[in-house]
């Protein structure tokens, strides 16, 4: 894989994108609405001016269209426990006095409860397009090819219909996009040529795939570039009109892809654990990767 020889980089474009029907994980996105206002959350959380809800009816043919569909699925947020109608939720984010309820419906051992309390959480900047960035195209391309995302995240269900990836899905709901492939049984069956539609309309969009610093999602500010200033700025992001966005502007070549402190998750997170058959793996993993410097400072500003 050309991402651990930087030194004899050559454009050869390997496409290493999944086919969906490959994926561990699909999610039904039931909401965005979180309680957190994290820095360069996944979904956008904080530049919305309205969350959605996914209702009931469009839940349940969601989860038709997984028929057959070999690996987990799963229900995420944004934060999911703040859905009024769907019945383990609730309304309230009171984690606590409804665990019980989710446990007794869920595997226990399957529920991801991640309340961004940890002190040392980063998130990696999404919000700088690629294409904004790096002037050379076929970099920027073999970088998507080789998404870290796509190649250990999840495909992603919303009200706006199906995605090959959960970012993608979340980018075209923040800047009011044309919606996802119809939520029909065996719409994940889709190879990278079937999808190549939403990777060419998303990803050059996007920072998962392009070396950047990680930084706290503590920080108040958002990494952002500048024709995602401008779609924050018709969409009337909240965040943005705060002042919470700071300007990415630095070009990006070949040579940053040898700069460890700019690296990507996909030098320092290459696996991630989707169940508890993972975790075995995941644990000794951690353990033999403590001390890693991988992640960066915040910015100025943040
Ligand atoms: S570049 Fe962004 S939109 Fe494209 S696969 Fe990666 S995370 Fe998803």
């Amino acid at each position: 894989m050309f991402l651990n020889s930087y030194a004899s980089y050559k454009y050869t474009r390997v496409v290493l994108m999944r086919p969906l029907y490959e994926m561990k994980l699909i999610q039904i996105e039931i909401t965005n609405a979180c309680v957190l206002r994290c820095a360069n959350c996944t979904r956008f959380v904080g530049h919305h001016r309205k969350p959605f809800f996914m209702d009931v009816e469009t839940f349940t043919n969601a989860l038709d269209s997984l028929e057959g569909f070999p690996g987990h699925i799963g229900i995420m947020g944004g934060e999911p426990t703040l859905h009024p109608q769907l019945p383990w939720t609730t309304g309230l984010h009171k984690w606590e006095q409804y665990k019980p309820i989710l446990s007794e419906t869920f595997d226990k051992e399957r529920i991801a409860y991640n309340d961004h309390s940890q002190p040392d959480g980063v998130h990696q900047p999404l919000l700088v397009a690629a294409e904004d960035v790096i002037k050379d195209k076929k970099l920027m391309w073999e970088l998507i090819d080789n998404c870290w995302v796509q190649m250990r995240w999840s495909a992603s269900i919303t009200p706006k219909g199906a995605f090959f990836c959960e970012v993608a899905a979340a980018a075209d709901h923040l800047f009011d996009g044309p919606g996802g492939y119809p939520v029909e049984k065996g719409w994940w069956k889709k190879t990278p040529k079937e999808f190549a539609d939403q990777v060419q309309r998303y990803c050059p969009k996007c920072s998962a795939a392009i070396p950047i610093p990680s930084y706290s999602d503590k920080a108040k500010h958002d990494l952002v570039s500048k024709s995602n200033f401008e779609r924050l700025k018709r969409v009337m992001s909240p965040k943005y009109f705060a002042g919470n966005a700071t300007l990415y502007d630095k070009e990006i070549t070949v040579k940053d892809l040898e700069n460890e402190k700019l690296a990507t998750k996909q030098n320092y997170r290459t696996f991630v654990a989707h169940g508890p058959e993972d975790y075995p793996e995941y644990l000794r993993r951690k353990k033999a990767n403590s001390g890693s410097t991988a992640a960066a400072t915040a910015p100025s500003g943040a």
